[in-house]
């Protein structure tokens, strides 16, 4: 941690800082240029808070050396994670590729969904069985039926399975039927549910919130790492934009930015931040090419029927022509779509 003194600090002032930061356990390293007096402080910054550094008199402004996200830093591994969804391998140039529909729906939509998912190359199906709206009278989901459907056609098809958890005392139920735990946009910042899926040792792809900076995000992450679950997976799903051209705006950059800060895999879902079928495929290609770990696509074959984010839905014919697209792009940089190995979680 470095303070920055004011420029008008006073000598008592800068003795009682000093002396504040030896009292805290720290080594004082005073250095006084021309116009600012500077102080390094050497020990271990991580028990003491900047703010209350800040507030000690005639400190101008404190400048921690690590980042605040300890776990989910590069400095805590320097090698990128490679998380296990059930044998699926995402991260270290293993590619997650995830699709289905937005909400888990009938049995015979789903069996149609995810035989063809599977045939053009998915490897963990995707599903809500409880769906995060906006209106409290939209299709809100099946719930632990869906979960149950889920898990059935993950088996029948050799995929595993993704689905969100939006509330605490769902997450028991969650962790039970899925291989991995999704949590939304709209909980990014649920520290109580955060705490609870980071209790469990169930993967989790985490999805940036829709006002959230990248720090925001990896703040969170901290808070399932902290609780021992090291099997995080990040996912840039766009945020708040000014032109409604666009469902959210996609911030492709973050994918790099969070490879320059993280160990953890980050994936890319075109489908919620362009929310639409014709901007998914060149988004979720320049996804690959930034370097995202996945991408995370929903797919109907009927639309028009969807339960909810109809239109934003690849059709299957759709998803099958772009997987082929990014196995190319996958393959020219050195990367592998993991193999579904069609195996029950434990
Ligand atoms: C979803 O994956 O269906 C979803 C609701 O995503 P997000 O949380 O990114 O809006
Ligand atoms: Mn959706």
């Amino acid at each position: 941690m470095i303070i920055i003194l004011k420029s008008d600090a006073s000598e008592d002032q800068i003795a009682h800082v000093v002396e504040s930061v030896e009292g805290l356990g720290f080594k004082a390293h005073l250095s006084r240029g021309t116009f600012r007096t500077i102080i390094g402080l050497i020990g271990d910054e991580t028990k003491v808070s900047a703010d209350s550094l800040r507030a000690i008199p005639g400190v101008g402004d404190v400048i921690p050396v690590l980042p605040p996200y300890k776990l989910a830093s590069k400095e805590a591994h320097p090698q990128p994670s490679v998380v296990d969804v059930s044998g699926v391998k995402i991260g270290g140039g293993s590619l997650a590729m995830i699709a289905g529909p937005c909400a888990v729906e009938d049995r015979a939509r789903m069996e149609s969904i995810a035989a063809s998912v599977k045939a053009a190359g998915a490897n963990i199906f995707r599903g809500g069985a409880y769906k995060p709206r906006t209106s409290p009278y939209a299709y809100q989901g099946m719930g632990e039926d869906g979960l149950k459907l889920l898990r059935e056609i993950g088996d029948k098809y050799g995929m595993p399975v993704v689905t969100e958890v939006t509330d605490p005392r769902c997450v028991e139920v969650v962790d039970k039927y899925a291989d991995m735990i999704q949590v939304g946009a709209r909980n990014m910042q649920n520290f109580v549910l955060l705490t609870e899926v980071g209790k469990t040792r169930r993967p989790v792809l985490l999805k940036r919130g829709m006002s959230a900076t990248v720090q925001d995000l990896l703040m969170s992450a901290e808070y399932i790492l902290s609780q021992g679950n090291n099997q995080v997976v990040l996912c840039e799903r766009g945020v708040k934009g000014f032109d409604n051209c666009t469902r959210n705006l996609y911030d492709v950059a973050s994918v790099a930015v969070v490879k320059g800060l993280s160990h953890l895999p980050i994936i890319v879902d075109p489908s919620h931040a362009t929310g639409r079928p014709d901007l998914i495929p060149p988004c979720a290609l320049a996804g690959v090419a930034v370097g995202a770990d996945g991408v995370h696509i929903e797919v109907h074959d009927c639309p028009e029927k969807a339960k909810s984010d109809g239109p934003q839905a690849l059709l299957p014919k759709q998803y099958a022509e772009l997987m082929g697209q990014i196995r190319k792009l996958a393959s020219l940089f050195g990367k592998t779509i993991s193999e579904t190995p069609g195996k029950k979680p434990t």
